[in-house]
């Protein structure tokens, strides 16, 4: 993919500008494979639907993708489904944690939007679907090396392995779902397909590139591969923007004004519709669970590129 200046340039700006702020921010610290990841870490890298990358920090830098892969068995589990799958999860923000159990009792185990951990369980057992889960893992797994064009992608099992230890709210999450008859795998198979789903390692220019998809209308501009219809990318588009962030959607949308997925691992994948594709990873969190200086870099970059939807 050939570069150019004007991007080079902004990507080169943003940076630059976050420089003062690396390191902000709490490192996840629930799992020692996260809490060992330098703070300072900072990468943003673009792809372009017209074939255009930009890239700035440590692009290569593998991490855990964490909650950004709710974006893709989102995509996987509506292509199955389609619209049924609404019955089972809402789309509307949560205001809540990410990981809210209470809401989840009120409203008697359907979870608010498919970003949240429990509507996220909901959406991997609706792609178990009774099955097998090492089946479902290897069928995600398969799903981003195509969208990344990357086949070297893995996941990483100490962190699988260290997300079933200390699982005990995904848990009781899945527990709770499953009692409500919102579950209809075994809780252990979900489990491990969703914890094995976080633990995918990835870096910024490859889920920059697996993301182009939904830049485009569902449909991949670089190979012109179908991955999911235009009506779905919107919705998928739609509900990023509303519940990305978790109970910070609200801010992102003002400061950033893109379609957005947050991971504990410190990365987010926003989204400028009919333009491009866009990962940044700053491993320090801010209060809700979302990468600090990550946010604070897309909102520069949004400033800089005109690219926010309003
Ligand atoms: N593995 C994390 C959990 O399920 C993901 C949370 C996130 O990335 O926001 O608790």
């Amino acid at each position: 993919m050939e570069s150019t200046d004007y991007l080079d340039d902004i990507v080169a700006t943003v940076r630059q500008d976050m420089e003062s702020h690396l390191g902000r921010g709490k490192v996840a610290d629930y799992i020692p494979a996260l809490a060992r990841v330098d703070p300072k870490n900072f990468a943003i890298a673009i792809a372009t639907c017209d074939g255009r990358t930009a890239q700035a920090g440590g692009v290569h830098l593998p991490f855990s993708i964490q909650s950004i892969s709710k974006i893709f068995t989102l995509t996987l589990a509506l292509n199955k489904l389609g619209a049924n799958l609404w019955e089972r999860v809402g789309r509307e923000p949560s205001g809540s944690r990410f990981n809210s159990i209470v809401q989840l009792e009120a409203e008697k185990g359907i979870p608010r939007n498919p970003l949240i951990n429990a509507g996220a369980v909901v959406i991997t057992d609706a792609l178990l679907d009774g099955g097998d889960a090492d089946a479902t893992i290897a069928e995600i797994l398969g799903f981003m090396r195509r969208l990344a064009d990357d086949p070297a992608i893995v996941i990483d099992d100490e962190v699988a392995e260290s997300e079933a230890q200390t699982g005990f709210r995904n848990s009781a999450l899945a527990n709770f779902l499953r009692a409500n008859e919102n579950l209809k795998s075994k809780v252990e198979d979900v489990l491990k397909v969703y914890f094995n789903q976080c633990a995918i390692r990835m870096n910024c220019r490859q889920l920059a590139r697996a993301g182009l998809y939904l830049a485009n209308a569902g449909h991949d501009p670089l190979n012109h591969a179908s991955v999911t219809t235009p009506f779905r990318a919107k919705r998928i588009n739609a509900v990023m923007m509303t519940c990305g962030h978790y109970d910070a959607s609200g801010d992102f949308a003002c400061r950033v004004g893109l379609p957005g997925k947050s991971g504990v691992g410190g990365g987010i994948l926003a989204i400028a519709p009919r333009k491009a594709s866009i990962c940044v990873w700053s491993p320090g969190l801010n209060a809700q669970g979302n990468s600090m200086v990550g946010s604070m870099a897309l909102e520069r970059l949004s400033s800089l590129t005109g690219w926010s939807v309003f």
